[in-house]
């Protein structure tokens, strides 16, 4: 490969938190390991360049994830290969120009996509760049999670070659630059001796979020002894209606009501489980971080499949209903201690920290090859 410094522009959006992490933890990884040799640039395509409705598409989502059943629909309506493939490519070409102009503001190498909603415009809009003069993107691997994901890839007659299966990528921060539990706690001003739990809801604070809050308020508190048995960090990421309602309230046990963190890794670190949505990012932070989880919700079809991923793997448990959560961790907070010791010890064993390295590695691989574009057909 050649010396200088080569751009990466990964393309990403702010549905959720997961693309965004996702991102961050590929920028990072390539800083960690190859220092200057790379530049990367994080772009929200669709926000910075195409109106309305696509630049709000983030609280068009939020919309359909607030009415459960619409979304539902809609995932397997836009599943339906077809109607998927119409849509996306009326989509590349009535907004090719500005796509295209927001590609090739940073003059990019690579361009990675963290979202699959971010690579079928832009790959159209490549292929006729290939066409037209002869650009070299360089995007010609797909990572995959796990073997089934890549299977479905291939059945879309990917190159079977030009797949790898790495678990997710997730920000370095997490497993590099360890701090002791009772260090984040001085720091993040929490209660020393009592365990804790960390409920959230993805990025965009979804779930029963408020009841299982106030389930947990309760039922933490020993009325007997009058004293508190745990305490409970809230993070509503970009739910800034249940951070106001939930900061209002009063507590007879130590609370955290947080807004969207950057640096949720500390909170992690921090606590003793966690309550959550089965949202693979999330999933994949609290296992690095060793956290029995327990999952209250799931988007319909797209998070579906994390739940037998964490049963059946011993780490955690799925509880819909606020009430018997409050209970478990209660119970995990005294009578059940070594079962939530087991399941973090699992957890520790299941984590891949070090995916997204394996991840950056193998595109700086690709990247000092150059030329493998002539397999974008024209
Ligand atoms: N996240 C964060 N701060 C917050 C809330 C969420 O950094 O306050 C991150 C979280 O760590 C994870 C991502 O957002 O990396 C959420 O991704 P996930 O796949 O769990 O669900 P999504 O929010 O995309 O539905």
């Amino acid at each position: 490969g050649a010396r200088r410094t080569k751009n990466v522009l990964i393309l990403m959006n702010d549905m959720g938190g997961g693309p965004r992490a996702s991102a961050e933890a590929i920028r990072d990884a390539f800083h960690l390991e190859f220092g200057n040799e790379y530049r990367v640039f994080l772009k929200d395509v669709w926000k910075e360049r195409i109106g309305w409705p696509w630049n709000d598409i983030d609280s068009a989502n939020n919309f359909l994830l607030k009415h459960r059943q619409l979304h539902t629909v809609l995932f397997h309506f836009t599943s339906v290969r077809w109607i998927h493939s119409f849509i996306l490519a009326a989509l590349a070409t009535f907004y090719a120009k500005e796509v295209e102009a927001g590609l090739m503001e940073h003059n990019p190498d690579i361009i990675i996509s963290a979202h699959p909603f971010m690579q079928h415009v832009p790959l159209k809009v490549l292929k006729w760049q290939v066409c037209r003069r002869c650009f070299h993107p360089g995007v010609d691997r797909l990572y995959s999670p796990s073997e089934m994901v890549a299977k479905r890839a291939l059945l879309d007659s990917l190159n079977e070659s030009h797949i790898r299966v790495f678990a997710l990528p997730i920000r370095p921060s997490f497993c590099r630059a360890m701090v002791r539990k009772d260090d984040l706690r001085v720091e993040l001003e929490m209660d020393p001796q009592l365990p804790a739990v960390l409920l959230t809801g993805g990025g965009v604070g979804l779930g029963p979020l408020e009841e299982t809050a106030k389930a947990l308020g309760e039922t933490l508190f020993d009325e007997q002894l009058a004293k508190p048995i745990g305490q409970l960090i809230i993070i509503c990421g970009h739910n800034k209606d249940l951070a106001s309602s939930l900061g209002s309230l009063e507590w007879k046990i130590p609370v955290k009501v947080r807004g969207f963190e950057n640096q949720i890794e500390k909170w992690m670190g921090a606590c003793d489980c966690i309550v959550m949505k089965a949202g693979p990012g999330t999933i994949a932070e609290a296992l690095i971080k060793g956290l029995p989880i327990i999952l209250n919700y799931y988007i319909p079809g797209q998070e579906e499949g994390n739940v037998p991923y964490v049963v059946d793997n011993g780490v955690g448990v799925f509880i819909p209903s606020p009430k018997e959560t409050a209970k478990l961790v209660a119970e995990w907070f005294s009578t059940r201690a070594e079962e939530l010791k087991n399941m973090s010890q699992n957890a520790l064993q299941l984590a891949q920290p070090n995916a997204v390295f394996d991840i950056v590695k193998d595109i700086h691989e690709l990247a000092c090859q150059g030329g493998t574009l002539a397999s974008i057909p024209c």
